[in-house]
């Protein structure tokens, strides 16, 4: 796994879907997804350059964070538990997958703790999947403006998983349904709240998501191979 070639060869993809959809390439950034990789592919993907890691579980962040000691931000992605926001106070500069108020109350009270703000992404559930985590896209205008009512935390965008197709093609009507919402939320200028960051796109279907608008790509197994 030459992960420093990986990289290099995602960029150029990011950058030409970027460009075909009339975007520049620098308005898109890149969260490699680390999970289940050791403490060294982080290293190695950071020698190579890369600035953003995104892990899912909090046992495990803290364990590679403590590992790396090359400077590297560290955003959350995955499900997390209320009970383990503390665990993450500081260490994280992003988390992605805010869904309820009750997680955004326990981050406000973590990060006010150590005098910080945290920068949220609310998590939206666009295909109504069972299965997915996310708010309904239905009721992300009224969390937003109840998130935005906490010190500590700062909404920055949205972030969602569409289902998973062979063909990414099939994903774009969820991604293009979450920039919408987020057009729609960013109407209502809701004070403290920017609609700028959309977290959407992974390995198999990251230009896609370019192309409707991606600020964050999640890549995990493109970059570090198959978990
Ligand atoms: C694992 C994961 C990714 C990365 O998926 P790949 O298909 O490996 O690129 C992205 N986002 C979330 C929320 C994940 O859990």
């Amino acid at each position: 796994m030459d992960i420093g070639a990986n990289l290099k060869h995602i960029l150029e993809e990011m950058t030409t879907a970027a460009e075909k959809a009339g975007r520049p390439g620098s308005a898109i950034r890149l969260v490699a997804v680390s999970k289940y990789k050791p403490a060294l592919a982080v290293t190695e993907a950071a020698a190579a350059g890369q600035a953003i890691f995104g892990e899912n579980y909090v046992q495990e962040l803290v364990a590679k964070a403590a590992e790396v000691t090359v400077p590297v931000e560290w955003h959350f992605i995955g499900h997390l538990q209320s009970n383990k926001a503390r665990q993450i106070a500081g260490l994280v500069t992003m988390i992605h997958s805010v869904d309820r108020l009750s997680l955004a109350e326990e981050i406000d009270r973590q990060w006010g703790k150590i005098g910080k703000v945290c920068d949220i992404l609310v998590q939206v559930n666009v295909s109504g999947e069972a299965s997915k985590s996310g708010t309904t896209a239905a009721a992300a205008l009224t969390l937003v403006k109840e998130i935005s009512q906490l010190a500590n935390v700062r909404v920055r965008g949205l972030m969602t998983m569409p289902p998973f197709f062979d063909d990414p093609e099939a994903a774009r009507p969820y991604f293009r349904e979450l920039r919408e919402l987020a057009a729609t939320i960013a109407s209502e200028a809701i004070p403290g709240v920017a609609m700028t960051e959309l977290s959407m796109g992974m390995s198999g279907d990251f230009k896609v998501a370019i192309e409707e608008g991606a600020t964050l790509v999640r890549i995990g197994t493109a970059i570090f191979g198959d978990r």
